[in-house]
């Protein structure tokens, strides 16, 4: 749809206060005269039946573009969307008039400016068409362990075609060598046997899941919907076909041999791991001589909470030691059981578990820290314990100690990986030293990665998933549970989070759901979260491209390869359509059919500037959809008010902005530019994993451009908040309305 062939109707809603606090009859004039819109009309409750009814009809007589001026575009979302219309949403009631004094001047041009931004978005914009492709829904899970093979029964129940990979030559992973699970069931004192032959059998009975034993993935082509997948059995490759991913490929125990100081190398102290084994065998005895083990002590935390070892908590060990010390007690009754810990963790009904184990007169709890762990003469082993409770140095005897060792993802960094490589590289050329230290990398710490490739992905960014900082390869455990930075590709199970196998069960039935998502969004030519269901996508105009990278470089979600020469290959179900491409492109050659360059740029300039004798300072404000505009809707819901020189318009990611958005304010005499996105960091928030980021690292280039039009740098502000800082937000659009007062008006304006 050109703009010749749009009709464009104006609605303007009465209600909730935005009637009574605006000249509406000045709004429709601006409506019909300057912004050339077909038709402007007012009505009472625009959301009511009546008011959808009327906006209907006026489709019916060739309307195909609305512009909606009435609430945030956040509320009524499906209430105003219309098939084959494109719809543009004015916010008069959270923005303008719940946040701004009521018959105002200044809210009144408030009003006028954003209903000339929607009016020039409206002109711009295009109703996006979806991207129809084929898609084959088939799901592969890679592991076999509990939550692959709950994540392939779930999809294979939903009524999906599964294939199972595992690399050992039997289903079931580390439950295997379990002996028997955590209570499930009040009064949550019992633990329970496992039910993996059951699970296995139950696998092998359901007709759409095809299990490769004995397998690893080979390689992974494509994209979401069009995965090619070559899994090599046996020594021979097989194709298959596949639309989402399900990485379930678990955990491994904390490596107990950099324990020397809690007594790991001597020949009594063992891992939890081999205690499993020991009690599922039915008998517990000494590795040095064979002997009863009776006095047994578990050092919990071992290489846990510790920042030398691992820094995190894994969950699940108190329990197991808990499970372990009772379990040993009923395989002999005179063992003694000392548990030594930082704190005991049994979260929710497991509190009965360890009350169980408390009123067992055969265990011990003491809080402390351990000192040292060194054999006495004949094999026994003295544990030295810094007792905090009574401050006090005390010593255990022991003819057995446990390690209540940590969980480990078994995943594959890719940049780790390419990291590696190079090093090994670098070596090769006998230059390790000086490059690997410019790096901040040793060898030692790169070698971890050293083959362990899981997905064997094709893609230009590497060839697994990234991984946060203790390289578990999940997104955002509380935004995107189960997702990963690679659209379609989800992890389950211990791969993300260390979990009971519990937890890890409904980890595999909530990836299993994402994976359908997936596929079945692919299937429309619709997105996934967090632009759930957006059809638009971005097109590349590559007869101007320069092959400078930067969006293959910046996308979050390896979306883009590259051909020989560095030009920009779409995989269009990659893609999360957060435009960060589209802010990095200093070409300005990538678009979507609703949000580009041009349409952004046409807002800024639709803004009317007062000249400078006014002074009235006009301040843009650039916010991400996602924390920082939902932010301001809550405050305008608490009627809380803000400065009414400030203009916002909502972006797809903070690192979606294109610094020439910043530039054509300045220019256009705007007197200072706010950004807010989301917290980036170790605890990022920002839906993109590195927008917020990504807008810091471009300041160079925002500084660049204040200099050449000789402005001051404080007229541009990056700020990051998450969505319950709501409060904080007026206050900091405030402050920077009052310093941009100070610094004085913009040179530009006027011309
Ligand atoms: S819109 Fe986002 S996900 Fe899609 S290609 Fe651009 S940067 Fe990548
Ligand atoms: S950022 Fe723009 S110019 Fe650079 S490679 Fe990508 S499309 Fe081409």
């Amino acid at each position: 749809m050109d703009s010749k062939e749009k009709k464009t109707a104006v609605w303007i809603c009465q209600g909730c206060d935005v009637g009574k606090s605006l000249d509406l009859e000045a709004l429709e004039k601006l409506a019909t005269d300057e912004g050339e819109a077909d038709l402007c009309q007012s009505h009472p409750c625009l959301c009511g039946d009546d008011g959808v009814e009327a906006i209907k009809q006026e489709i019916g007589r060739g309307a195909n573009s609305l512009v909606i001026a009435a609430c945030s575009p956040r509320f009524n979302t499906d209430t105003f969307t219309f098939d084959g219309c494109l719809t543009t949403r004015v916010d008069l009631r959270e923005l303008v008039v719940w946040s701004h004094p009521a018959n105002d001047e200044d809210t009144q041009m408030l009003a006028e400016d954003y209903l000339r931004m929607g009016l020039a978005r409206a002109k711009k914009a295009q109703v996006p068409e979806p991207y129809q492709t084929e898609v084959d829904k088939t799901i592969l899970v890679v592991g076999g362990g509990t939550s692959g093979m709950t994540a392939a029964l779930e999809a294979a129940k939903a009524g999906y075609d599964v294939v199972l990979v595992e690399k050992e030559p039997q289903l079931g992973g580390r439950l295997r060598d379990f002996g028997r699970l955590f209570p499930k069931k009040p009064p949550y004192r019992e633990p329970q046997p496992t039910d993996i032959e059951a699970r296995v059998a139950e696998i092998e009975q359901q007709e759409r899941i095809t299990v490769y034993l004995g397998a690893a993935i080979e390689q992974i082509n494509g994209q979401p919907g069009q995965f090619k997948v070559s899994v090599q059995v046996d020594g021979t490759s097989t194709e298959c076909q596949a639309g989402a991913v399900i990485q379930a490929t678990g955990w491994k125990p904390y490596d107990a041999s950099k324990l020397g100081h809690l007594g790991s190398g001597l020949a009594n102290v063992i891992s939890n791991v081999e205690m499993e084994k020991l009690t599922a065998a039915g008998k517990i005895t000494r590795p040095s001589d064979g002997k009863p083990a009776r006095r047994i002590v578990f050092i919990q935390c071992a290489g846990s909470r510790d920042e030398d070892h691992l820094p995190y908590c894994s969950a699940v060990c108190c329990r197991v030691t808990l499970k372990q010390a009772l379990w040993a007690r009923e395989l002999d009754g005179d063992t003694e059981a000392y548990v030594l810990y930082k704190d005991i963790r049994a979260p929710g009904q497991y509190e009965d578990f360890y009350r169980r184990a408390q009123e067992d007169p055969g265990i011990f709890f003491t809080k402390g820290e351990v000192v040292k762990v060194e054999e006495t003469g004949d094999g026994s082993l003295l544990v030295d314990v810094e007792d905090t409770l009574i401050d006090k140095l005390i010593q255990v005897e022991a003819d057995l100690v446990v390690l209540a060792t940590g969980m480990v993802p078994v995943a594959a960094d890719s940049e780790a990986i390419r990291q590696f490589r190079d090093a090994q590289a670098v070596i090769e050329k006998g230059e390790a030293g000086a490059q690997l230290e410019a790096a901040k990398v040793t060898v030692e710490e790169l070698k971890r990665h050293e083959g362990t490739d899981i997905l064997h992905l094709g893609y230009r960014q590497g060839p697994d998933l990234p991984a946060l900082k203790y390289d578990f390869p999940d997104s955002h455990f509380i935004c995107f549970p189960y997702e990963t930075r690679r659209t379609g590709i989800y992890a389950a199970g211990c791969v993300r989070a260390p979990n009971d196998t519990d937890v890890c069960r409904e980890d595999a039935a909530g990836a299993a759901l994402k994976a359908i998502q997936c596929v079945e969004l692919a299937s429309r030519g619709l997105t996934v979260h967090p632009r759930w269901e957006d059809a638009s996508y971005p097109d590349f105009a590559l007869q101007r491209c320069t092959q400078c990278k930067r969006c293959t470089e910046e996308c979050p979600f390896g979306t883009l390869n590259e051909d020989e020469k560095g030009t920009p290959e779409l995989n269009v179900t990659r893609c999360r359509r957060c435009g960060i491409c589209m802010g990095a492109c200093p070409e300005r050659i990538i678009s979507f059919k609703d949000y580009s360059v041009e349409i952004v740029s046409s807002m800024i300039k639709a803004v009317e500037v007062p000249d400078e004798f006014e002074e009235k300072p006009r301040l843009l404000g650039l916010l991400c959809e996602n924390d920082a505009y939902p932010a301001l809707d809550m405050a305008g819901l608490n009627r809380i008010q803000h400065s009414a020189w400030i203009r916002f318009i909502p972006v797809r990611c903070l690192g979606a902005v294109n610094v020439v958005w910043i530039a054509d304010a300045l220019s256009k005499g705007f007197d200072g530019v706010l950004l807010v996105g989301c917290k980036s960091g170790d605890d990022y928030q920002c839906h993109y994993i590195r927008g917020s980021e990504l807008m810091g690292t471009r300041g160079d280039n925002i500084r660049e451009k204040l200099n050449a039009l000789a402005l001051e740098e404080e007229r541009v502000r990056v700020e990051q908040l998450s969505i319950s800082e709501y409060r904080k937000l007026p206050q900091l659009i405030n402050e920077f309305a009052e310093e941009i007062e100070e610094i004085g008006m913009n040179p530009f304006k006027g011309f």
